[in-house]
């Protein structure tokens, strides 16, 4: 039987990474060689969380409980939290996604030097290399991550393309575990985190949405009109409410400070919002003007003819893709 609240964990969830892939690509078929080159990768990613669910329960992890005063002061939960046994997630899913990552034309010419740093040795051996690798990310800590890169023989950049898809699926698998299905996440309880940032790890958001109504699937009542923002963390994969009308780069916030770019005709609810103050964008989605709601991490990819607007227009985007990057 459904949790009461199925229906908007529906919303977060419904079109696999294929499904989204081909929504995208009937409209904008331009978009096909990139989009299949990625989509084994996409697919795999998407897969991993529930595949990392088991080692997370078996190793007794959980996210820290969210204290209030740390969350007002814009602390992530994962920002210098302990972190015994993540190196063992990130082992696995090192197993699972490297030689998919490594037939990647530009992680192929250092196969050699990755496979050795996260599949050298047991996995205990390589556990301790792997979390501090974490922690640099979590932490921002920009100089520990270079001086890893340079260790490793890899530029930092291709270092990142690669470790983004290990330990994003296993925050994702971890804060999985941690929530109750149904229930409310702690960090959406009312005004307890204003940032535009990931709660749970500091990442910027790839996408930002206007959710759907909310429908009461066993009364068949409306329980909420929809249209309340939320952001899509593009590391971890969490959503978390934020105010229309803020920028989550500036923290700015009021009248016209936000402003909204679209196609013309069907845009089926895709769009840039950006910051006249700071000038950064982020791509958005409102779900309301969709029937299907697509995988948002694929969507994210899928606009790309929005960003080619925005780089005309002088606009930064606010977490830039790995495939701008390369
Ligand atoms: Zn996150
Ligand atoms: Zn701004």
């Amino acid at each position: 039987k459904p949790p009461p609240h199925w229906s908007l964990l529906m919303v977060l969830s419904c079109q696999s990474v294929a499904e989204s892939i081909a929504g995208i690509l009937a409209r904008r078929p331009v978009l096909e060689p990139v989009l299949k080159t990625f989509q084994p990768l996409l697919e795999a990613r998407a897969s991993l969380p529930a595949a990392l669910a088991p080692l997370v329960r078996e190793a007794g992890l959980r996210l820290p409980e969210l204290q209030p005063e740390q969350a007002a002061e814009g602390r992530p939960l994962l920002f210098e939290a302990p972190l015994p046994g993540l190196g063992g997630l990130l082992r696995q899913a090192a197993e699972s996604l490297l030689p998919l990552l490594m037939e990647q034309e530009a992680v192929a010419p250092y196969a050699d030097r990755l496979r050795g740093f996260f599949l050298g040795g047991t996995a205990a051996d390589s556990a301790p290399a792997l979390t501090a690798l974490a922690e640099c990310v979590l932490r921002g800590d920009e100089m520990g991550w270079e001086k890893s890169a340079v260790g490793m023989g890899v530029p930092p950049e291709v270092l990142t393309f690669v470790f983004d898809f290990l330990l994003g699926p296993a925050l994702r698998a971890l804060a999985d575990v941690s929530l109750e299905a149904g229930q409310e996440a702690p960090w959406d309880k009312e005004g307890v985190w204003k940032e535009g940032y990931c709660p749970v790890c500091g990442s910027f958001p790839s996408i930002g949405y206007l959710d759907r109504p909310v429908f009461e699937e066993k009364n068949a009542f409306l329980a909420g009109g929809g249209g309340k923002k939320r952001l899509h963390c593009s590391l971890c994969g969490t959503d978390w409410k934020f105010r229309r009308g803020a920028c989550p780069a500036c923290g700015e916030e009021g009248n016209g400070v936000m402003e909204v770019l679209r196609e013309s005709g069907n845009a089926q609810g895709e769009r840039l919002e950006w910051c006249t103050r700071c000038k950064t964008y982020c791509p958005g989605v409102d779900l309301r003007e969709r029937d299907t709601v697509p995988d948002l991490d694929v969507l994210a990819l899928g606009l790309v003819h929005l960003d080619m607007v925005a780089a005309e227009k002088k606009l930064r985007p606010l977490n830039p893709s790995f495939w701008n990057t390369f």
